[in-house]
């Protein structure tokens, strides 16, 4: 098992450990259990992982001797919202939680950002950690402390910063999930590649077949990688001011793709496709080469991600999105861009027509 300590300003109760195995499933009640004086856990879940995991996650529990409850909620993101999180904390009073328990949130970033957010709240904020299960879930949401639900105007408007007392990794669950949960999560893989590690985008770039079967070494190490990455940068910028925006590459188009196709397109796909967009425009601007935008496209094909934006999704309305992006400022289009490969920078104004004319290449 690996270890990754995640040091925030020096404040040792957000402090916490990202560990990563494979079948750490059996040890993870004594994993969880043993790092805390806690009275009660409550494990929450969706349906679909419930029904897959729950069982033998309580299972673990048991055997550590630790006390845990479980609640779920129908899988999906519809279940991202306020009335979720109401019957979550209503549960949560049913079963006499108090602040001296901790909430498990055993599934994908639906789950995390759920559980998170209830337990920032939740009579002034009590412990959680994260079990992600979903490969997105597990080397993006998990780590960095975002919560949030959706709101009928917007994804994530309602959130806070709440760390995790731990994320705990097991690579095993990751032979039950979709194709397309699987892509999503490779996709955010291909970014921190892309932005902060060339030697990354090497292994993928050999590890093709291998990436198909799931092979769980190779898993381990991808995984491994890129929290590692996500670790570097939420340190430096824990509540998201300035350098966490380099997180960002590929995502102002890709949100702007995803919500244009009335969210038919994965958040991997569209950011596949944001992400060759900012890598078009670095090329077009004179930074990248054309050899290193080649480069990106490559990986991204050869995983089975999107290399061109479907036809019937309006460009004028892609640009519209970008216009009205909620982390936009002022009337520049900002872009998270690239210098050269591993080296991503803010653009302060990148003209219109540029990015429309790109976006019209992109489609098929
Ligand atoms: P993310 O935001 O990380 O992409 P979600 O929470 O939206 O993930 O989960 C995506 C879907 O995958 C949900 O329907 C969820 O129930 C399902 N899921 C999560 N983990 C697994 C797993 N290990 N095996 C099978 N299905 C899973
Ligand atoms: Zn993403």
């Amino acid at each position: 098992m690996k270890k990754i300590s995640v040091t925030l300003d020096g404040n040792h109760l957000s402090s916490h450990d990202v560990c990563i195995g494979k079948n750490i499933l059996d040890r993870i009640g004594f994993l969880i259990a043993g790092s805390g004086a806690v009275s009660r856990r409550v494990i929450i879940s969706d349906s679909t992982v419930a029904s897959l995991y729950g069982e033998a996650v309580l299972e673990a529990f048991g055997k550590a001797g630790a006390d845990c409850a479980m609640i779920t909620f129908p899988a999906g993101e519809e279940s991202k919202n306020i009335d979720t999180v109401l019957a979550v904390v209503s549960d949560l009073t049913t079963l006499q939680v108090d602040r001296a328990s901790e909430l498990i949130a055993l599934g994908g970033g639906v789950t995390g950002d759920i559980v998170s957010f209830v337990a920032s709240i939740y009579m002034r904020s009590i412990p959680y950690v994260h079990v992600p299960t979903t490969l997105l879930a597990q080397v993006d949401s998990s780590i960095g402390g975002k919560t949030g639900i959706n709101l009928p105007a917007g994804k994530n408007l309602l959130g806070t910063f709440h760390q995790p007392r731990g994320t705990y990794i097991d690579i095993q669950f990751l032979k039950t999930l979709p194709e397309e949960e699987y892509l999503n999560g490779l996709s955010e893989i291909v970014k921190y590649g892309v932005i902060e590690d060339t030697t990354l985008l090497d292994l993928l770039e050999n590890s093709i077949e291998d990436i198909r079967e799931r092979k769980p070494q190779l898993l381990r190490q991808l995984v491994e990688r890129s929290c590692m990455i996500k670790k570097n940068i939420v340190e430096m910028d824990e509540t998201d001011r300035g350098l966490r925006r380099i997180l960002n590459f590929g995502h102002t188009l890709g949100h702007a793709v995803e919500a244009e196709s009335g969210y038919r397109v994965s958040h991997g796909k569209a950011v596949a496709l944001g992400m060759i967009a900012s890598a078009r425009i670095s090329e077009e601007l004179k930074y990248l080469t054309h050899r290193e935008r080649i480069r990106i496209e490559t990986i991204i094909g050869e995983l089975g991600l999107p290399c061109q934006i479907p036809a019937k999704i309006s460009t004028a309305g892609i640009i519209s999105r970008l216009k009205h992006d909620k982390k936009k400022k002022g009337d520049a289009l900002h872009f998270v861009l690239l210098k050269k490969l591993g080296v991503p920078f803010m653009n302060g104004a990148v003209e219109e027509s540029l990015i429309h004319n790109i976006v019209e290449d992109l489609k098929q």
